[in-house]
């Protein structure tokens, strides 16, 4: 049973909270204080999120915060679901609170890249903890992604070695034993520094839970007297505004720049993501009660709305379009393949659908663009392949654990159904060693 619970701090994550709750209740190890959290022995900890509580757990913490709180002050859940409709953004705090849906399922989660791999932290705000709170511990605000600063030290974040992925084993890092000393660099560019500030006032603002304005609409009015759009209002200036905000963002040295097809995916609306509309935003210069508040008249949100049945003005450059595309590309397709993106870690199959709707193509477009095509047949596998690697995983992932487990559990974890067994055996061999696969298969009959 669930002793002590200490309390929560202020921007603490849950998955900091039960950092510490391993940590001030002496378990001998992480694995039994998840036990005492979780509902299966393969749940791992969720960083981001809250994860797959017990029953006896929920009503234990459900005693000292409400969870649509917890969701709400403790988790990511302002940066996800910050700008997704109305309706998905009721449903995901239900679902991530209540019954520990995968976080894909409820919004885009973009794939990490350099600098965000690790959870982050500030090492004054390090000193301040233990010198207040006697600990320090894993703070939200310095996880949003594309955060480099802590905007109230002013100082460069520094990464962890903790993945910020969720998947990334079963264990309980608390804050207070991954933070080292570290030297102190303050941020100098003030432009930086208002990014930061701006990212956060986002972040930071009370989820709207009534206006259901689509982000799209808002950033076309934002754009509305700026060179980008014309007069008119009847065609966007996709390609330049993608190309100046590159070369803004780029001078102020921020991780992850938005790619000309994101913008796009967000000025049509098919997408909203935190990072790509915030750098959009603050890079037009809109205020951040804008997003975080709009008041767009039905009529304004109409107009765009319409705008996006317009032609575009320019013909699709392909050999360009192909160069460009084919880096992103690679990295969702590898991401997707080896699981390292998704958020339960499990590799998936690659399938032209998913190429499409990342990419945001029309029906055969693909075969104007060789390089991405060639990206695509790479990773392309019968479905038996992608069952075999899906197996592997979680036969590994399971022995990590270190404990007995049995066929049913592999199946549990990928996915795999029981009457595909066999089609697998083949496969294993390509994608692990002979001992490995030898191993499953005993398991198998
Ligand atoms: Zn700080």
């Amino acid at each position: 049973m669930i002793s002590y619970f200490p309390a929560i701090y202020p921007d603490e994550l849950v998955y900091s909270w039960f950092c510490r709750y391993y940590v001030h209740s002496g378990f001998f190890s992480s694995k039994s204080a998840m036990q005492e959290l979780y509902f299966k022995r393969s749940d791992n900890p969720s960083k981001e999120f809250i994860g797959n509580l017990n029953p006896g757990a929920v009503e234990q913490i459900a005693k000292m915060y409400p969870l649509d709180k917890l969701v709400l002050e403790h988790t990511m859940y302002p940066q996800y679901a910050r700008f997704i409709s109305l309706e998905q953004k009721k449903t995901a705090l239900y679902r991530l609170g209540h019954d520990n849906c995968d976080a894909h399922h409820l919004f885009c989660v973009l794939p990490r890249s350099e600098g965000e791999h690790y959870l982050r932290f500030c090492p004054l705000c390090v000193n301040e903890d233990r010198e207040t709170c006697g600990e320090t511990y894993w703070h939200r605000k310095h996880q949003i992604r594309n955060m480099g600063i802590c905007t109230k030290h002013r100082c460069r974040l520094v990464e962890s070695s903790v993945p910020a992925k969720s998947e990334q084993g079963f264990v309980f890092c608390p804050a207070e034993h991954y933070t080292g000393c570290d030297k102190v660099v303050f941020e100098e560019d003030p432009q930086m520094i208002q990014f930061a500030n701006y990212l956060e006032s986002v972040f930071d603002a009370p989820m709207d839970f009534e206006n259901d304005t689509p982000i799209s609409s808002v950033l076309y009015h934002g754009m509305c007297q700026t060179k980008y759009l014309k007069p008119s209002g009847r065609s966007r200036y996709t390609k330049m505004l993608a190309d100046d905000l590159n070369v803004f963002y780029r001078e102020m040295g921020l991780y992850n720049i938005a790619s000309i097809y994101q913008i796009q995916k967000v000025l049509l609306g098919s997408r909203s993501d935190f990072s790509v509309v915030c750098q959009i935003a603050f890079f037009l210069g809109m205020e951040t009660e804008k997003l975080t508040s709009p008041s767009l008249t039905p009529e304004q949100v109409q107009q765009e709305q319409d705008s996006h049945y317009m032609k575009d003005t320019a013909p699709v450059d392909w050999v360009q379009l192909d160069a460009d595309t084919a880096p992103i590309l690679e990295k969702v397709v590898q991401g997707v393949y080896d699981g390292t993106d998704n958020e339960n870690g499990r590799p998936e199959r690659v399938s032209e659908r998913l190429v499409y709707r990342e990419m945001n193509l029309l029906g055969h477009q693909l075969e104007n663009m060789p390089r991405c095509k060639a990206i695509f047949e790479r990773y392309t596998e019968p479905y038996p392949e992608s069952w075999a690697r899906k197996i592997i995983w979680a036969y590994q992932r399971l022995r990590a654990q270190g404990k007995p487990f049995y066929w049913s559990d592999i199946r549990k974890l990928s996915g795999v159904k029981k009457k595909n067994f066999h089609s697998i055996i083949p496969y294993l061999q390509e994608h692990t060693d002979a001992e490995t696969a030898n191993r499953i298969v005993a398991l198998i009959e």
